[in-house]
This record gives structure tokens, C-alpha cells and sequence, in this order.
């Protein structure tokens, strides 16, 4: 059972063996890409561990590095459940856009099923850093315009080693 602790009326940050998680390994991958985790929907640390499991065992990518997880209030669309999120660091050979469309389908894997903006969601995977890369296509942006404003991103990020 994760610990819990209260941050104020609205936030509160768990911990458990897995998050936040440092590797002791060396990656020979390339690319750094920092990822934004986030849900709503059912047992949300739940599907967070089997993400850590599935990441852990690819070998396109090495996870590196995990976050706190932060409990905080839905925006947006407020009808819906709190949100759980964390980050966590990839290291990846794949370009971004590759990487971006792998995200994809992991989300999908994860039963993430799209509906509207800010709708409740059983996983979001937004990548808000990929090495110092800059960039505004269609499909993406970088470095993640939104999230780089908010508390769920802000609060777990500042607990990395970056
Ligand atoms: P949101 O994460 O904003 O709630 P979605 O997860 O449905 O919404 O993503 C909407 C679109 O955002 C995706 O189809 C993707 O192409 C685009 N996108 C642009 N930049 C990024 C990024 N840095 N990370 C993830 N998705 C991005
Ligand atoms: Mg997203």
C-alpha cells in the first residue's frame, strides 16, 4: 500500500517501491525522453506499476527513472474523478515522432479509449521533454505546451534527476 501524504486540500503525494524509482543501470539508447503519466479511470496505481513492468522488459526502450505520484483535481471537464499522475524518464533510440506514435500504443494497450478534450482517461502518456529537442507540428509539440504550467507536472518533476 502506497504512503500517502497531504500536500494541501487538493493535492496529495503517494510513494510506493516503484515510484519514485531510480535505475542503477547505464542505457545505450540515444534519446532522453521525459514523460508525463496521468489517468482517471479505475485503479489508476495499478495500471502505473503494470506500465513500469511493460516498459521495464522492452528493450526499445530503458526506463531510467520514475516520479511521486500526485493526486490532484481534474481540469477542464470537473465532472469527472481526481487525477493520479507521475513522470517518468525513457531512454530511447526511436525519433520523436516514432517514439510519440509508441506512446500511442501503449495508451491504446492501456484501454485508453479518445472521446473528447479533458475527458476522464484510463492512461495519458505526454511527452514533455525529448533531449532539448523544439518543435510545432500537427501531431507535436515540443517541449508539451500545457503541462508545463501545471502542478501535476511541476510538483513530480521537481523530484527528478535530471
Ligand atoms: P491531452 O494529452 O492534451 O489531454 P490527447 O492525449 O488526446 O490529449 O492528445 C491529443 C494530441 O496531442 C495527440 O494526438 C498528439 O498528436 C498531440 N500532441 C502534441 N504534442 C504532444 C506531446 N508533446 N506529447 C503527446 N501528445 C502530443
Ligand atoms: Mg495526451
Amino acid at each position: 500500500m502506497p504512503l500517502k501524504r497531504s500536500l494541501s486540500k487538493t493535492l496529495s503525494i503517494y510513494s510506493s517501491e516503484r515510484f519514485p524509482w531510480l535505475s542503477r543501470k547505464s542505457s545505450k539508447h540515444r534519446h532522453q525522453a521525459v514523460v508525463g503519466v496521468g489517468g482517471n479511470i479505475g485503479d489508476v496505481k495499478r495500471r502505473f506499476e503494470h506500465l513500469f513492468f511493460e516498459l521495464h522488459r522492452d528493450k526499445r526502450v530503458t526506463l531510467t527513472q520514475t516520479s511521486l505520484i500526485l493526486k490532484n483535481p481534474p481540469f477542464g471537464f470537473s465532472e469527472q474523478e481526481d487525477f493520479l499522475n507521475t513522470i517518468i524518464v525513457i531512454k530511447t533510440s526511436m525519433n520523436a515522432k516514432v517514439f510519440l506514435e509508441y506512446l500511442m500504443r501503449l495508451e491504446k494497450k492501456f484501454g485508453r479509449k479518445r472521446s473528447f478534450a479533458n475527458a476522464p482517461r484510463t492512461l495519458d502518456l505526454d511527452i514533455i521533454f525529448f533531449d532539448d529537442l523544439v518543435m510545432n507540428t500537427d501531431k507535436l509539440t515540443l517541449p508539451h505546451p500545457a503541462w508545463m504550467e501545471r502542478e501535476s507536472v511541476l510538483i513530480p518533476l521537481s523530484g527528478l534527476r535530471l
